[in-house]
């Protein structure tokens, strides 16, 4: 499914937001109303305690899970509207997820890892293979590219699982505490990794993390407290 190609629709917006969960007798609410607008080629973090709502919100923007209530629209496509096929084909071909763990498969090398969602695209050999290459290169891993999972470091895993998300080109990022195993110093490589992939590849990012130090590479910084949208001081 392409984007739409005008400059003027938000990549992600969100209107009264609500998700709730019903376990056994207890109703709890994850997201109370949120209304939340991306702009194309912004780098926007996501912040909030454990509990707050981030994963729900990040989860229903990337096709992942549905809202209880309100409207949701990614890349001029109102979500609500399509069925689970239409959804997961958007996500493997609009959007980039990247999870706290890079989760990658343990038996293929870096490169492999990278090539396989072009794989499942259907990309020609030799374009999955430039595109792959490419991939690594932003993320500084080229040199690793014949190496397995294990014999990487954290900071290492998270930046091919980062090749991984940004090689089929998505307009959008969706990361869940990219760097929430990492050690500070790899943190802040991620980070800058991503503030150089908004101002060179004009890709769109939204990423949840906890760390304050972190921040100040985003274009703006929005806080969940409890569901709601806070302002962030
Ligand atoms: P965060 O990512 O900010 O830590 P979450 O979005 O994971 O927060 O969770 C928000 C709230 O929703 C929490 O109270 C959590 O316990 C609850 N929650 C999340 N997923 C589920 C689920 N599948 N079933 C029941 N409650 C859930
Ligand atoms: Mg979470």
């Amino acid at each position: 499914m392409a984007a739409a190609e005008n400059d003027d629709y938000y990549v992600a917006q969100t209107h009264d937001l609500r998700r709730s969960y019903r376990l056994r007798s207890e109703e709890i609410h994850a997201l109370r109303g949120v209304d939340i607008s991306v702009n194309r080629s912004e780098f926007v973090t996501l912040m909030g305690r454990s509990g707050s709502g981030k994963t729900t919100l990040l989860n229903i923007l990337a096709g992942l899970d549905r809202p209880t209530s309100g409207t949701v629209t990614v890349l001029g496509h109102n979500i609500g509207a399509m069925s689970d096929e239409q959804l997961a084909r958007m996500r493997r071909e609009n959007i980039g997820i990247i999870f706290q763990s890079s989760a990658l498969m343990p038996l293929l090398t870096a490169i492999e890892n990278v090539e396989l969602p072009l794989r499942i695209l259907g990309w020609p050999r030799a374009d999955r293979e430039r595109r792959a290459h490419e991939s690594l290169e932003v993320v500084a891993m080229g040199h690793r590219a014949r190496h397995r999972p294990y014999e990487l470091s954290g900071g290492e895993q998270q930046r091919i699982g980062i090749a991984r998300a940004i090689a089929p080109k998505p307009a959008l990022i969706i990361a869940d505490e990219p760097t929430g195993e990492l050690d500070s110093v790899s943190a802040q490589r991620i980070f800058g990794l991503f503030r150089s992939l908004v101002d060179d590849e004009r890709v769109t990012i939204l990423a949840a993390t906890h760390d304050r130090a972190i921040i100040r590479r985003a274009d703006r910084v929005l806080e969940l407290r409890d569901g709601n949208l806070a302002e962030h001081e």
